[in-house]
């Protein structure tokens, strides 16, 4: 049995965004409160982290999370690798770099963005965390890590190029808006779908609920979870209006595949 526990299900602001006043930033309720979207799975007694955003080291703190075995970035903004530096703690842990796995757009990135950890030769480098990177070219479908098997796929959010990835029957998608129709076969049979749906009203980057709920009932998996969940959602006024198999996720929720 796998376990995948959501360190954050927030929007690239989180929620409460600084200063607002709106009904869901002001509410008291557990399940209002968000920091930028993370998941951590773990299986056979490995931890896998998809995504390091700003609030890592508060949900490493939280979530009691002693080590990572595999790091998985979706793509590179902001609020999915601003904490990359702040693993450099389980650099020590570990005495090891982290294995981390990303497609080549987002190294690339990460090459201009995070040139330090590029440049360890020079006199006055930081000490910034150090990274096994492993570049995924689309040349084959997936990955392996030790006995762990990963299928991997790519779909957009505007121009930008973002990884989702598959373990066994779960299944990790976030920052989508457009697609090929082919992901649809990487997706058949799940248990649990993540999907990031940013609110109600449309975007031009994510997907809305509506479009997360047409995508979701041609996949097709026993349960959704939706994530990356923007102020705008209010959970449990929106927790409702959702299909019976389709859920809101909250931080600190805990699922089994
Ligand atoms: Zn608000
Ligand atoms: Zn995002």
């Amino acid at each position: 049995m796998s376990k995948v526990t959501f360190l954050g299900t927030g929007a690239s602001t989180a929620v409460p965004v600084i200063n607002c006043r709106c009904t869901t930033c002001r509410s008291d309720s557990r399940y209002n409160k968000r920091l930028r979207p993370s998941v951590l799975i773990e299986k056979n007694r490995k931890k896998i982290l998809i995504d390091v955003g700003p609030d890592i080291r508060m949900q490493a703190v939280r979530y009691k999370i002693k080590k990572i075995d595999v790091l998985i970035l979706t793509h590179a903004h902001f609020d999915h690798i601003a904490g990359l530096d702040d693993l450099r703690i389980f650099n020590r842990i570990q005495e090891k770099p982290i294995r981390c796995y990303l497609l080549k757009e987002t190294f690339k990135e990460i090459k201009i963005k995070f040139d330090h950890f590029f440049k360890r030769n020079l006199k006055h480098h930081t000490q910034g965390a150090k990274f096994d990177f492993h570049v995924l070219d689309g040349k084959k479908q997936n990955f392996r890590f030790e006995d762990m098997s990963f299928e991997y796929f790519s779909y957009f959010q505007d121009s930008k190029k973002v990884l989702g990835v598959r373990v066994d029957d779960f299944a990790y998608i976030t920052d989508i808006k457009r697609y090929d129709e082919k992901i649809f076969k990487k997706l058949m049979n799940l248990d649990v779908l993540v999907l990031s749906a940013l609110r109600h009203q449309k975007s031009d980057v994510h997907f809305n609920i509506k479009e997360a709920i047409e995508f979701i009932k041609i996949v097709k998996p026993k349960k959704a979870y939706l994530t990356h969940l923007g102020h705008e959602i209010e959970y449990l006024r929106d927790s409702k209006k959702l299909l019976k198999n389709v859920f809101l996720a909250y931080d600190g929720l805990e699922i089994k595949f």
